[in-house]
Formats: C-alpha cells, sequence, structure tokens
C-alpha cells in the first residue's frame, strides 16, 4: 500500500516493512512500462499479520473495547430493529448491543447477507488470487514491484521483501479460475519462462501461500447503509477493480463511517435518512468516482485478450511522449 497511510498510522514505520520505490508493468505479450518514484513516496509492503495486530492494538489505545474470539454471526432484532450481534465465542453464545453497527467483517461477512443489504457473492463478482511468500535467489530489482497483465482478465504479482523474500501470486475472476484451476494458474506463472529467464533463477523455498477471494466490481453501492448499519471495507466492496488493493480504501471508508456515525450519535438519529451521508461522504464519494473509472479502464485493457494493453505498452516502449501519458494513466493518484 501507498507511504500515504502513514499519515494516517505513523505507527507502521515501527513494523518491519520492505519499501518499494516503484512498479514494472508487463502486459500479456511482454510489453512493459516502468515507473520510478522521484517523490518522497514509496509502497509499503507489510507482514499482515503484524500489520493487523498494530492496527487493532492502536484502536484498542484510542478506546476501543476488544472481544477476542468472537465470530459474528447474526443480528439481536427487538421490535424488528436490529440492536445488536450475537456472537460465538469456544465456550459460549454473546450478545453486544450498539447504537449503530459497522460491519467490517471482510470477504466472509455473515452480517451482510443477514442484513439483506447484499446476498452471497456470485462468481461474476469476485476475484480469487493465491499468493505465496517465498525464498531463494533471484534477479529482482528489490526496488520495484512487478505486475504481469494476463490475457484474460487477471494479473500476477512479485514483490520483493529484501532480497530473498518475496511475495508472489496472481488472481483472476472466479469464472475463470473455476474452468483453468487457480493452482494450475499459479504455478504456470511462476514457472513462466519468461519470468524463470529473467527473475526467478533458482529453486523456491515456500514460506507460506494461501487462496482467497476479493471483490471484483467496485463499491456495492446498495451495501453502504441501513437503519443503524453501516459496512465499511472488503464487505461493501472497497478493492481497486484493477489491483485489487483494499488496505487504504477500507481505512477510508472506515475514516467516512465513523464520522457520519458520530454525527448520527450526536444527533440521536441512526436511522437511514441520517447514515446516507456515508454515501456521500467526500471521500467514499471520490472512491466511487475513481473506481467506476477504473472499471471502464479494466474493460478496456482486457478488450480481445489484452490487446489494447499490448498496444499501449508497446507504443510507451517507443514514443516517450506517449510513455509519459501511460505513466499518468497507471500510476497517477
Ligand atoms: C491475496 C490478496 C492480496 C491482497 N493484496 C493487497 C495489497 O497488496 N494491497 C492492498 O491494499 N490490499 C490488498 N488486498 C486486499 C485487502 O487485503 C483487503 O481489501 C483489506 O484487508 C480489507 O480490509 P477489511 O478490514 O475490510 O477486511 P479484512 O482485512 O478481511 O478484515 C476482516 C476481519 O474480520 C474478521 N472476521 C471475519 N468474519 C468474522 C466474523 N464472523 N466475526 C468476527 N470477525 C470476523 C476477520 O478475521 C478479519 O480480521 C489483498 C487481498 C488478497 C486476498
Amino acid at each position: 500500500m501507498s507511504s500515504e497511510i502513514l499519515a494516517l498510522y505513523p505507527e507502521i514505520e515501527n513494523l518491519n516493512i520492505a519499501k518499494i520505490t516503484g512498479t514494472k508493468i508487463y502486459s500479456a505479450n511482454l510489453h512493459s512500462l516502468e515507473q520510478r518514484r522521484t517523490d518522497n513516496l514509496y509502497s509499503v509492503i507489510v507482514d499482515r499479520l503484524d500489520f493487523d495486530d498494530l492496527i487493532r492494538n492502536i484502536a484498542v489505545d484510542k478506546g476501543a473495547e476488544l472481544f477476542d474470539k468472537n465470530l459474528s454471526y447474526d443480528f439481536v432484532i427487538k421490535e424488528g430493529k436490529r440492536i445488536g450481534v450475537k456472537t460465538k465465542t469456544p465456550e459460549e453464545i454473546k450478545e453486544y448491543y450498539g447504537k449503530i453497527i459497522i460491519l467490517a467483517d471482510g470477504m466472509s461477512s455473515k452480517l451482510a447477507i443477514k442484513s439483506g443489504l447484499r446476498s452471497k457473492w456470485e462468481l461474476k463478482d469476485i476475484i480469487v488470487s493465491k499468493c505465496a511468500i517465498m525464498e531463494g535467489e533471484n534477479k529482482l530489482d528489490y526496488n520495484l514491484g512487478y505486475v504481469f497483465f494476463q490475457s484474460y482478465m487477471g494479473y500476477g504479482w512479485i514483490f520483493p521483501l529484501g532480497k530473498k523474500r518475496f511475495n508472489i501470486g496472481c488472481g483472476s475472476p472466479a469464472e475463470i479460475a473455476l474452468k483453468v484451476n487457480l493452482n494450475k494458474m499459479f504455478g504456470n506463472f511462476i514457472n513462466d519462462q519468461y519470468i524463470k529467464t529473467h527473475y526467478l533463477t533458482s529453486d523456491y523455498k515456500t514460506i507460506w501461500s494461501g487462496s482467497y477471494p476479493l471483490a471484483r466490481n467496485g463499491i456495492l453501492e446498495k451495501c453502504l447503509f441501513s437503519d443503524n448499519l453501516l459496512c465499511i471495507g472488503d464487505v461493501a466492496g472497497f478493492v481497486s477493480p484493477i489491483t485489487g488493493e483494499g488496505i487504504h480504501q477500507s481505512m477510508h471508508s472506515a475514516k467516512a463511517a465513523a464520522e457520519v456515525a458520530v454525527n448520527a450519535l450526536e444527533k440521536e438519529d441512526y436511522s437511514k435518512d441520517t447514515l446516507k451521508a456515508y454515501r456521500n461522504h467526500p471521500d467514499v464519494k471520490n472512491l466511487r468516482r475513481v473506481f467506476k473509472s477504473l472499471l471502464r479502464l479494466r474493460d478496456f485493457f482486457f478488450e480481445e485478450n489484452g490487446k489494447n494493453l499490448n498496444e499501449m505498452l508497446e507504443r510507451a516502449e517507443n514514443d516517450p511522449e506517449y510513455r509519459e501519458k501511460a505513466l499518468n494513466i497507471f500510476f497517477a493518484k
């Protein structure tokens, strides 16, 4: 994620982070475009376990009450109104009450479905991804992140984590992964001849690997708010439709939801008429606008098996003026 996040959470600097200052993107037929930052921003690569612990501890330090090992599974309803959530712990069923409930339980949210704001994810709405942390000698420039767009709607990535370790993965729409098989896709990616020749030149030790779904089509506008309910982060699709990044975006949605919730608490009005201010919060509005243009760009890039992206990057390789324009399309904020 971008180092801009340090403005929200400077404590991240204390984690063992890898910093990368540029990105190299490849089209399906291996034309490439490389960006090296000249400002003082960079991308921060974190270990998610450390990062999530840090964010949780910051929340607790600021006054949040932590109920560990509770899995929410339903709402507590009284006189037709949601007044809290039911959770399961290893020992018992518990209930917690609140005037406003903010759903932040990610892709697997049970409560989003119980709320009626959205149904279960359909294949057309998700990307499935497999990633791994690997270790071994390589020829990666560890100041760069690598993105390999595929001819199908998907991409593979390699993010160096220092000199010998790297995070490697690939993702594609679930409908495609069902036909091709995600493990096979991942195997093809790490054994790709170009990648082996240029970057991953030896055998690698897998430190960790996992497979996950991601929202594919941007913010779910109908899943943002209801009476005494707000949805943030992955629950409501705050994930870039091109890159799959959602950490920064989720934090902005959380901040917007918190501001709207504080206002509702002050007014003592938790109805959807008050909470709809979340949808129109400047940060959410901006993300909705940006995601819509990213969706259009994504469709354009992947048209005819990635033909447009191939042509763009090929032209950028040969035409310095066009290269600047292309850099602006991919890397402008
Ligand atoms: C393979 C992969 C790579 C990614 N890479 C990037 C990247 O490089 N950069 C980036 O910005 N984003 C990336 N993302 C996306 C990013 O991880 C998410 O968008 C972001 O974590 C969303 O935050 P969230 O808080 O909404 O959800 P999550 O981070 O998923 O947090 C949800 C939390 O809710 C908890 N939870 C789930 N169910 C329940 C329940 N029933 N009861 C109680 N708690 C529950 C979970 O344990 C978890 O702690 C990636 C995603 C994947 C899958």
